[in-house]
C-alpha cells in the first residue's frame, strides 16, 4: 500500500519510535531494548482440503514481554508478513501502555484469504494453525492471548478457545487464553463493537478540548462535522454508525475495495453496511456518487478523517493532497512515517493508532479479567445498586405526593434511574474512561512540552515511559 521507496510498516514504525526517544534520557541501551521484536515463530503446515494438502503460513510475534501474558489480534489475509506482523506487535505493546491494559505486545497472521474457504474448511486451517501456537505456549492465558484483528472475528476466537481447551483439559481458566469469542462461548458483551465505540469515545474526548480544536482548525462539536471513512468493515462500520446516530455526524464519503461512495448530503452508514453485506461491495449503491478510484476520496475536502481499513493508506503518494483537517487512525498503522512528516508539517491534527483503536484491546482486556474470575461483570452489584435507587425514588415520591404541583418528577427520572447497571453498561464506562484517561495523558505531554508538537510523539513519550518503568522494576 505504501508508496514506492519507502521504508516497510515496521521500519516506518520504528521511525516513529525514534523521533520520540530522542526527546527522552533513558538509560545506555534501553531504547534498544524496547524498541526490537523479542521473537517471531513462523510456522508453515499441511491441512488436507480439496483432494490435496494445502501449505499455510502463518506467524505469532512476541515484541515485549515486560508485562505478561503478552496481547494481540490474529490476522487473515493473504498479504500477511513478517515484517507487517512485527510491526502490529510493536504497536500492541505501545497501545497496551498507553491505555494501562496490563499487557506486552503481540501480534499474530496467517497468509490466507478467508474468502477462498468454506467454513468448515476455516475451521480445519484455524484449528491446526491454533494447535501449532498452543504446543508452544504462543496461545496461553498466563502468557499470549490472541484477539480478532482483519479477517477474523468471533467465529474464529471460539475455534481458537475449543481447540485450547481440548488441549488442555485440567485448565480452569483456559476460556481466558484468547478474546473476542462469541457471548455464549466466555465473551463479553460490548467486545464486537468495541474498536469503533473507542474511535467514537476517542473524538468525544478530543472535542472536549477547544484548544485541540483549534489546532485543526476546529470548533463547536461532533454535530454536523463532515467525516469520511475509509474501509466499512468491524471498527468502520461501528465507528461510522456510532457518529452518525449518536453524535450527529455527516457521513459524507465512504471507501471501500471496489470504490468509494460521497454525499454532500450524508450517507446512511446503516444501509451502505446493508448494500455490502448484499452485494459484496459499494458498487451500485443508489443516492450516491461512486468513484472507482476509491482512494481518491480520501483527498477529499472534511472535517474528520477515519482510515479504518489497512496500513499505509497515507503514504508520499498522497500526503500532501489531503484536506482533513484532522485524521484518527482507527486502523493500525495507515500513515506513513514519511506521511506523518508532510502532515505535521501541514498542520493536520493526528490521533494516532495506538491511542485511536486500543479499544479493542482495552474490552479484550475486560474479557480476560471476565474468564479469570469467572463472573459476569455486574452479576453482584447489579440489584443491590437498583435496591438502593428504589429507596430514593419511593422518598421523592413521596415528596411528590405531598408538594403536588410545585414539584414533579420528569416523566423519564424513574426509568433511568431504576435501572442498575449490567455488563454492557459496565464495559462502556470502562472504555470511556480509559479512553478519556489515556487522551489526557497524550494531551498534557503535547502541550506541555515545547518539543512536542504532535499527539502521536505525546503517545510515544507516554507509552514508552511506562514500559521503561516496567523493565525498571523488573531490573533490567
Ligand atoms: N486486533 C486488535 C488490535 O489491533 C485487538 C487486539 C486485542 O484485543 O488483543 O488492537
Amino acid at each position: 500500500m505504501k508508496h514506492l521507496n519507502e521504508p516497510s510498516f515496521r521500519e516506518s514504525v520504528d521511525l516513529m519510535f525514534n523521533r520520540a526517544v530522542a526527546l527522552m534520557d533513558l538509560p545506555p541501551g534501553l531504547e534498544e531494548k524496547i524498541r526490537v521484536c523479542n521473537a517471531t515463530y513462523t510456522v508453515r503446515f499441511g491441512v488436507r482440503l480439496r483432494g490435496k494438502i494445502q501449505t499455510f503460513t502463518g506467524y505469532r510475534s512476541v515484541h515485549s514481554e515486560h508485562m505478561e501474558p503478552v496481547k494481540g489480534g490474529i490476522r487473515y489475509a493473504l498479504s500477511v508478513n513478517q515484517d507487517e506482523v512485527e510491526a502490529l506487535a510493536a504497536l500492541m505493546t505501545y497501545k497496551c501502555a498507553l491505555v494501562e491494559a496490563p499487557f506486552g505486545g503481540s501480534k499474530g497472521g496467517l497468509c490466507v484469504d478467508p474468502r477462498e474457504w468454506d467454513e468448515h474448511e476455516l475451521e480445519s486451517i484455524t484449528r491446526r494453525f491454533a494447535y501449532e501456537l498452543i504446543k508452544r505456549d504462543l496461545i496461553n492465558p498466563s502468557q499470549n492471548v490472541p484477539a480478532p484483528d482483519m479477517g477474523t472475528g468471533e467465529r474464529e476466537m471460539a475455534w481458537i478457545a475449543d481447540q485450547y481447551r481440548r488441549m488442555n483439559t485440567t485448565d480452569i481458566n483456559a476460556r481466558a487464553c484468547v478474546t473476542g469469542k462469541p457471548l455464549n462461548a466466555g465473551g463479553i458483551a460490548g467486545r464486537v463493537e468495541a474498536t469503533g465505540r473507542g474511535v467514537q469515545y476517542a473524538l468525544r474526548e478530543f472535542f472536549r478540548h477547544p484548544e485541540d480544536m483549534a489546532a485543526a482548525g476546529l470548533s463547536g462539536s461532533l454535530d454536523g462535522k463532515r467525516v469520511i471513512v475509509q474501509g466499512l468493515g468491524n471498527v468502520g462500520y461501528h465507528a461510522a454508525k456510532f457518529l452518525q446516530e449518536e453524535d450527529g455526524a455527516v457521513i459524507t464519503g465512504i471507501i471501500e475495495h471496489d470504490g468509494a461512495l460521497y454525499s454532500d448530503e450524508g450517507l446512511d452508514v446503516e444501509a451502505v453496511r446493508g448494500w455490502i453485506m448484499k452485494h459484496g461491495g459499494v458498487t451500485g449503491y443508489p443516492d450516491a456518487t461512486h468513484t472507482a478510484e476509491g482512494a481518491a476520496v480520501l483527498e477529499h475536502e472534511c472535517d474528520i478523517l477515519i482510515p479504518a481499513a489497512m496500513e499505509g493508506v497515507i503514504n508520499l503518494g498522497n500526503a500532501e493532497r489531503i484536506k482533513a483537517a484532522l485524521i484518527i487512525e482507527a486502523a493500525n498503522g495507515p500513515v506513513t512515517a514519511g506521511a506523518d512528516e508532510v502532515l505535521r508539517k501541514k498542520g493536520t491534527v493526528i490521533i494516532p493508532d495506538m491511542y485511536a483503536n486500543a479499544g479493542g484491546v482495552t474490552v479484550s482486556y475486560f474479557e480476560w479479567v471476565k474468564n479469570l474470575s469467572h463472573i459476569r461483570f455486574g452479576r453482584m452489584g447489579r440489584r443491590q445498586e437498583e435496591a438502593r435507587h428504589q429507596l430514593i425514588v419511593d422518598e421523592l415520591e413521596r415528596l411528590d405526593r405531598h408538594l403536588g404541583d410545585a414539584w414533579v418528577m420528569s416523566p423519564d427520572f424513574k426509568q433511568k434511574y431504576l435501572r442498575g447497571a449490567g455488563e454492557l453498561e459496565l464495559v462502556r464506562s470502562g472504555l470511556d474512561d480509559t479512553m478519556r484517561i489515556a487522551y489526557q495523558s497524550m494531551r498534557e505531554v503535547w502541550h506541555g512540552r515545547e518539543d512536542v508538537t504532535d499527539l502521536r510523539t505525546a503517545a510515544y513519550l507516554v507509552s514508552i515511559n511506562k514500559v521503561a518503568a516496567s523493565y525498571r522494576a523488573l531490573g533490567l
